[in-house]
């Protein structure tokens, strides 16, 4: 174990850690990843706003995109998975 130390590869390891994180960012940054993600999460909630508004017109329950149950009106949150659709 102390030649891990002594022989400075534990700080290699540590920089090379450091890089590759840093590198992960410029790329996430450059292919613009974290702003595709954001708007597909956007995207996916107004589906669901819209898929549960559809099916409440006929009805006064909404039924959830993940699990199928049929929840009331007065909520925006499964009461069978807890899928909030306003997240
Ligand atoms: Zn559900």
């Amino acid at each position: 174990m102390n030649d891990i130390f002594n022989s400075g590869l534990l700080i290699y390891l540590l920089v090379g850690i450091g890089i590759f994180f840093l590198m992960r960012e410029v790329v996430c940054w450059y292919w613009k990843v974290n702003e595709t993600n954001s708007l597909l999460r956007e995207i996916l909630t107004e589906l669901r706003k819209g898929n549960a508004t559809i099916s409440s017109t006929t009805t006064n329950q909404w039924e959830c995109p993940d699990c199928q149950t049929l929840n009331p009106n007065s909520t925006y949150e499964c009461t069978k998975c807890g899928l909030d659709l306003n997240k």
